[in-house]
């Protein structure tokens, strides 16, 4: 029974003390006279007689059980009724019907976040994606013939438009391109990279994993920070299948470098007979350069170097949804979709109606800096970002109160997903600072480590309260501060969030 400390000793002394539990047990009504009660009635409308009876039921038991254990919760006298009963369940049926896929704001400052969904898509990709969800689509069916079609055939002409390919195939992802590139081309053979490009992307996506993956054998040339022509020709033999190289996407080698370009490398592989796969990662079909933004080399040029066949992903700076495009030469492209693997990573419909309209904006260049979303994010202006900073710090002051300040200020935020790692974009935001008084940079005495200290919980105790808000809002800690970088709350979002800043609870 009662063990617990406080329960012993209200009942200390007190001869009907067991009879009150008992009195109390019997107060707590019936799982069925609650649910016939008038004020579940609406919750059975909601959410099915099957949810509502279990998280009844769950309610009343866990009363029982707060009684037993003199529980806090039982302590108190408000009387275990059908409205208490109900209203106790309505939240517990709410909060398991939230979807556990939240909207979020992201101000990490990282516009292609992993973590965050990757590129958002606009309108027109949102528009066919509905159709494809609630309409039948010709996804393989071929409506000049009537007889069966190709999946691929709905982008292929298009990817081969804009990047001067001969034939272009989409799987799940960039991984999966990769995987099913060196599946279809090295099995067996021979693969020849460059120490210096045997990347880790996040996420256990590693080149050498992926390689033995494919039953391919890696067989590294050069080091880390040199890799020269000779050494690629030193290792060419009879077991060679492919040359690879791949984007160093999510690091940079600087200092006492020399790296061989494609150009010099596809010749190499042409007098051998070999082809070259380029996994370029982010992989933009357009010149970066001319929007203000670091250089990133295009798959057009990539192709034009001379890769036969050359890999990247739909959602990092293409701006679509999840993918990965493979393409290249029509006669390495047709035996990478014949392999078996090409059907288990294929993509499904909806994928494909989001593709499509993305990469049609391409056609009009003049357009993509407003139409495409993330080149949008990326390239937006500091005054307007500033300007966005300015008006709603008020509101997050307001709610932070006197132990926190709020500030506007510069900051840089970063393109992500491995694209232009090195490179940052100057941005504006909001930095939240603990404690009223900016930190001063003090010896590390005891009474400063500590101060530190209790700041770094004050931010993680804010970090966590942005967090739990109806659309959460997700920043960054850096220098002991919270940055919100406002690149990515567009106008069409403000006003949710300044609206949701009343109800931070701290
Ligand atoms: C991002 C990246 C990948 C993986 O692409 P996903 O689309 O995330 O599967 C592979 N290679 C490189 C070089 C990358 O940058």
């Amino acid at each position: 029974m009662a063990g617990h400390q406080s329960g012993e000793e209200r009942n200390e002394g007190c001869a009907s003390g067991g009879r009150d539990l008992k009195a109390r047990l019997a107060s707590i009504p019936s799982v069925e006279r609650v649910i016939a009660s008038a004020a579940a009635q609406p919750l059975i409308a909601e959410y099915g007689r099957t949810q509502v009876l279990a998280a009844i039921r769950e309610t009343l038991d866990g009363w029982r059980r707060d009684v037993q254990t003199a529980n806090s919760a039982a302590a108190d006298d408000a009387p275990f009724d059908e409205t208490r009963a109900t209203a106790a369940a309505a939240h517990a049926l709410a909060a398991r019907s939230q979807s556990r896929l939240r909207s979020v704001f992201n101000l990490t400052g990282t516009v292609l976040h992993t973590n965050l969904g990757r590129a958002l898509l606009p309108d027109e990709a949102v528009r066919a994606v509905v159709r494809a969800l609630t309409q039948p689509m010709s996804l393989e069916f071929d409506l000049a013939t009537g007889r069966r079609g190709e999946r691929d055939d709905l982008i292929e002409a298009l990817v081969c438009e804009l990047t001067g390919a001969e034939a272009a195939t989409v799987v799940n992802n960039n991984a999966a391109a990769v995987l099913l590139t060196l599946s279809a081309l090295a099995t067996k053979k021979d693969v020849i990279v460059s120490r210096g490009e045997l990347v880790e992307i996040g996420g256990a996506f590693r080149i050498p994993d992926i390689m033995s993956r494919a039953g391919a054998k890696l067989r590294e040339v050069g080091t880390t920070n040199r890799t020269h022509l000779r050494d690629y020709e030193e290792a060419i033999g009879a077991r060679t299948g492919l040359l690879m190289k791949v984007h160093c996407s999510n690091y940079a080698i600087a200092g006492f470098t020399k790296s061989v370009e494609l150009d010099e490398l596809a010749p190499l592989a042409r007098k051998h007979g070999l082809p070259v796969a380029v996994d370029l990662g982010s992989g933009t079909l357009v010149d970066l350069a001319q929007f203000g933004l670091p250089a990133e080399p295009t798959v057009r040029e990539t192709i034009e170097a001379g890769a036969d066949v050359v890999t990247f992903s739909g959602d990092k700076l293409l701006g679509g949804p999840q993918a990965g495009l493979i393409v290249g030469r029509a006669n390495l492209i047709r035996k990478i979709r014949k392999h078996p693997l090409k059907r288990a990573l294929r993509v499904g419909k909806l994928t494909l109606a989001a593709l499509e309209p993305v990469l049609q904006l391409y056609r009009a260049p003049e357009f993509l800096r407003e139409r495409l979303t993330t080149l949008r994010l990326l390239t937006r202006p500091g005054e307007e970002m500033r300007a966005t900073a300015q008006r709603v710090m008020p509101a997050l002051q307001r709610a932070l109160g006197d132990a926190y300040r709020v500030s506007v200020e510069p900051m840089f935020s970063q393109i992500g997903s491995g694209a232009l790692p090195v490179d940052v974009l100057p941005s504006f935001g909001l930095v939240v600072r603990s404690g009223g008084v900016p930190g001063i940079a003090h010896a590390a005495t005891t009474a400063a480590a500590s101060k530190r200290a209790g700041r770094g919980r004050a931010l993680m105790k804010l970090e966590a309260a942005l967090r739990a808000l109806p659309r959460p809002v997700i920043g960054r800690i850096a220098d002991d501060a919270l940055h919100l970088d406002l690149r990515c709350l567009e106008a069409v979002d403000e006003a949710s969030f300044v609206a949701q800043c009343a109800e931070l609870h701290l």
